[in-house]
């Protein structure tokens, strides 16, 4: 029987999902396809919080699908080869994805779709997890935007103009009727991770605006995991929104002009966007660089910070800058080590948006705070944190012997920063 596949990847959802509504209206029988990348689980470790949440999400998402008499058919290997041994099995027509504008994504796509069309299969891909993709909010010459304040002028004109409309009246009858068993957590060489994806939240985005940038309020959405895995989606989020929600709204562009900026240039993963960085003479000791981590650097809101990611697998955004600031500037760390460190931990790990915000922190990406400014850890905690409320939950020991000195005595760390940074300066 001729078969329509639709590939899950960073979509996980069945609402609203773009290439599966339209594999589903593509008259052939849906065959529903979970590829577990072994190029990415193999650099993993045996505990990883997000390839639980995949899992669970999986599961959740096969048993959605067992009420329209299918499965998901969830396999492990690389994903070219995956496709090979797929298309030995059935008798595939056409199919469908929603694209993904990661390097590596794009690579793998590339190198499934020339399989494929060896087979003379065509592979349908289109735009779901971003409202704009990387060339559709440029200049006028066509090349793209690297300040994000016209970017965002720019989104914001073009929004209204598009049609958004969530996809929901997918036809759910289509799905290929077979039943497959999901593979155990173990099976695939993991384990359960304690470490949860807590539901996102949008019931405080009134005071979204005033509030965001104190920790304790706690009035964020944590949809940042959700939109990475596409558990949610973003058309019906910002279809939610209302007219005065536009700082929220600030917020979610920045995810996509980080997106497009990786897209445009990738040679960000490793190099800063602005060379005339690349003569900074980072220190990289190795042993501040574990105290950091471990949140014992002798400054609250810095440990308070490394302490929930270590526990959470979330940082608030506020706590972020100052914890990534902290390192390139007062320690004077490669933005690299705390960029891959983060990679490690987050929950919502998103290549674009951390590499971006990473080097926002160390000054050297394409719209980034100026050298110059090196934020001062503690005046943070007086503005952001002035009851500790949050800072006491991760650092109860804060004001007992048992807390460690500053690893560095503030302005000594700043004069040393501004004059590593110039003497690194190109010019
Ligand atoms: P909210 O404040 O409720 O924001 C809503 C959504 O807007 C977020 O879910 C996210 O999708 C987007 N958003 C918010 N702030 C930013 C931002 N500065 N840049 C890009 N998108 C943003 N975000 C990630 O999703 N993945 C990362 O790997 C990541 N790494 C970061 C590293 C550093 C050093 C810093 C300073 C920020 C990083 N961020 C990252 C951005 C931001 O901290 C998180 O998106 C946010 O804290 C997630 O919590 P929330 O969903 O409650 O955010």
């Amino acid at each position: 029987m001729k078969l329509s596949v639709f590939w899950f990847r960073r979509d996980l959802r069945l609402l609203d999902n773009t290439a599966l509504h339209h594999a589903l209206s593509s008259n052939l029988p849906v065959l529903p396809l979970f590829i577990f990348d072994e190029n990415i689980l193999d650099e993993l470790p045996k505990e990883d919080s997000r390839v639980s949440f995949i899992y669970n999400t999986l599961r959740s998402l096969n048993k959605q699908l067992s009420s329209f008499n299918t499965s998901l058919l969830c396999l492990k290997g690389d994903p070219v080869k995956v496709w090979k041994n797929l298309l030995s099995h059935y008798d595939v027509a056409r199919v469908f994805i929603n694209k993904d504008y990661e390097p590596y994504a794009l690579q793998r796509d590339e190198s499934v779709k020339s399989l494929l069309n060896q087979y003379g299969i065509p592979l349908h891909s289109f735009k779901d997890h971003v409202i704009f993709e990387e060339n559709e909010i440029v200049k006028q010459d066509g090349s793209p935007y690297t300040i994000f304040t016209p970017y965002k002028k720019k989104w914001l004109q073009a929004y209204p103009s598009n049609s958004f409309a969530p996809l929901n009246e997918a036809k759910f009858n289509q799905f290929h009727t077979f039943t497959s068993p999901m593979p155990t957590l173990k099976e695939l060489g993991f384990q359960s991770s304690s470490i949860k994806v807590r539901d996102y939240d949008l019931s405080h985005l009134q005071q979204y605006d005033s509030k965001r940038d104190y920790p304790a309020e706690d009035v964020t959405s944590y949809l940042s995991p959700h939109l990475r895995f596409g558990t949610v989606s973003i058309r019906k989020i910002i279809e939610d929104l209302q007219p005065e929600q536009e700082v929220f709204l600030s917020e979610l562009i920045w995810r996509e002009f980080f997106m497009q900026i990786l897209f445009h240039f990738p040679q960000v993963v490793n190099q800063n966007f602005k060379p005339k960085y690349n003569g900074i003479q980072w220190r990289n000791n190795e042993q501040e660089f574990e105290k950091w981590c471990q949140g014992k650097t002798g400054y609250p809101l810095v440990d308070a910070g490394m302490r929930q990611l270590n526990t959470t697998g979330y940082m608030h955004n506020r706590v972020r800058m100052v914890t990534a600031s902290f390192l390139c500037k007062h320690l004077l760390i490669d933005w690299r080590w705390g960029e891959a460190y983060f990679a490690k931990k987050l929950l919502d790990y998103e290549l674009s948006s951390n590499n971006g915000n990473w080097q926002w922190a160390a000054g050297t990406g394409c719209d980034a705070a100026p050298y110059f400014r090196v934020f001062n850890p503690t005046e943070q905690l007086r503005k952001f944190d002035r009851s500790m409320q949050y800072t006491r939950k991760w650092v109860p020991e804060f004001d007992t012997p048992d807390y460690p000195s500053p690893i560095v005595e503030h302005k000594f760390a700043r004069t040393r920063a501004l004059e590593s940074y110039k003497k690194g300066l190109i010019l």
